[in-house]
């Protein structure tokens, strides 16, 4: 038997013992009782609470013993255990092609706590598909926001941008008119941001902001070597899909940003993938993530063993169409993209604005788990000397604010949906606890998490 197997099956009779004693059903009200919570908007952890959710929502939060509920209403044991709210992935690829298996993905997401999802460049057509299915689907799936095509230009060198687009998720917008029609075609959607991309020449992307706030849209950019700049903060961006990485920000622009009320989307997992094979966990940890319990009942050790071999591998390829791309300096920057972006990171958080984080990750995939992901990216905040607590709020409150929906889901509040995640420990002391997952609800109700690996053979 190997290690994987046999980590699945002590997991799995874990996890059906929960469910025997009837401790927490999958509908009607539920008191949680005595349990420490993290309400996600960065305040220190509270001790000894009582939680009611009632109709989907978080219907009551008081001190322990301190309301009575009706003795019928199921109760949940909160000794020992943290809860906190459901973590939100801000930055998604999961519909980047025709071929990727996006349930299988959203499952992987789901079951590692994460309920709501925002994808930021993908094939809108298969969005809008997959938007349908997700809408009449008995599954439990996590809340999907979508923001259709990568929306790109054309240089200011006047290249052409990278047509060799293999995944289909990249438009390319060549004039102004191209930029009216693609808008229009978000519009219909219902798309509610938009995300435009590196080769939109400064002018080109000014009109696309415009356009796209004339039609009610955000605009989310990733301008690669010129985020957070003041010259594109100039051109009314919301936010930026990931940290500057290229160079350390200045005083000056991080000041422009804060004024401007520009959010940045923090996807350190990525720089550090991509920069450096000996920091990356699925290089040098395969042990560890053969035990992880969000990876291995999603993975066979075979999977991530040749995952961890091939990394180099593919580390090298994806190098060597940048240096293509950008001159052999790239080898040399892309060593520094980790430490620049830490230290970014934590200077733009430092300075009180507003920093949520994402995945970056196209779905199912050995050599980047979305699940796992989101609770490495808060862990690499706590490495950039982020207190736990603040990561946390970066993956929930944040993120919720982000994609204004903070009305609905983010934090521990009397009144917003019960998207909510338990797990054992204290991640304030340690971020590795929020991957000790006990339950996970969903609009109020309990996820059947051992029913979403089952898919695994599909
Ligand atoms: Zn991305």
């Amino acid at each position: 038997m190997s290690i994987n197997s046999m980590t699945a099956i002590v997991f799995f009779s874990s996890m059906s013992i929960a469910f025997a004693t009837g401790e927490a059903s999958s509908t009607g009200d539920m008191l949680i009782e005595n349990i420490r919570i993290i309400d996600g908007k960065g305040n220190a952890p509270v001790e000894a609470q009582d939680v009611l959710v009632a109709k989907g929502k978080i219907a009551r939060v008081a001190d322990h013993g301190e309301f009575e509920t009706a003795a019928e209403v199921k109760r949940v044991d909160g000794e020992g255990l943290t809860l906190m709210p459901g973590l939100i992935d801000a930055h998604s690829h999961i519909f980047f092609s025709r071929d990727a298996d996006w349930r299988r993905g959203l499952k992987e997401l789901l079951y590692s706590g994460i309920t709501s999802v925002n994808t930021v460049g993908g094939v809108l057509e298969f969005e809008m598909e997959a938007k349908e299915i997700l809408a009449n689907s008995d599954e439990p799936f996590p809340t999907v926001s979508f923001s259709g095509y990568l929306q790109n230009g054309i240089s200011e060198e006047g290249k052409l941008p990278d047509e060799v687009d293999s995944t289909g998720m990249i438009l390319s917008l060549k004039s102004n008119q191209d930029v009216v029609s693609a808008l229009d075609r978000h519009q219909a959607a219902g798309i509610k941001m938009v995300k435009a991309y590196m080769q939109l020449p400064l002018r080109r992307l000014e009109f696309f902001v415009d356009e796209a706030h004339k039609r009610g849209m955000r605009v989310v950019i990733d301008s690669s070597r010129a985020i957070g700049t003041v010259a594109i903060n100039r051109t009314g961006v919301d936010g930026y899909a990931h940290q500057p990485w290229h160079f350390p920000a200045s005083r000056e622009e991080i000041q422009d940003a804060k004024q401007r009320g520009i959010w940045f989307l923090s996807t350190l997992n990525v720089f550090e993938f991509m920069a450096s094979t000996e920091r990356y966990p699925l290089a040098d940890e395969v042990e560890y993530l053969i035990t992880e319990p969000l990876v291995s009942p999603f993975y066979e050790e075979e999977d991530i063993r040749s995952a961890s071999s091939g990394l180099h591998m593919f580390i090298d390829g994806v190098k060597n169409t940048f240096v293509q791309q950008y001159g052999e300096r790239y080898n040399e920057d892309a060593d520094k993209w980790f430490e620049i972006g830490s230290e970014n990171t934590r200077r733009l958080f430092a300075a009180g604005i507003l920093v949520g984080m994402g995945t970056d990750t196209t779905g199912h995939w050995a050599l980047r788990p979305p699940g796992w992901l989101l609770h490495y990216e808060m862990e690499l905040w706590t490495e950039a000397d982020i207190a736990p607590i603040k990561a946390i709020q970066a993956a929930t409150y944040n993120n919720a604010r982000i994609l204004e929906i903070d009305d609905k889901t983010g934090s521990i509040s009397e009144g917003l949906e019960a998207d909510l995640l338990i797990v054992a420990g204290d991640p304030a002391a340690n971020i590795r606890d929020t991957r000790n997952i006990r339950y996970v609800f969903l609009d109020g109700k309990l996820v059947d998490r051992p029913s979403l690996v089952s898919s695994k053979s599909n």
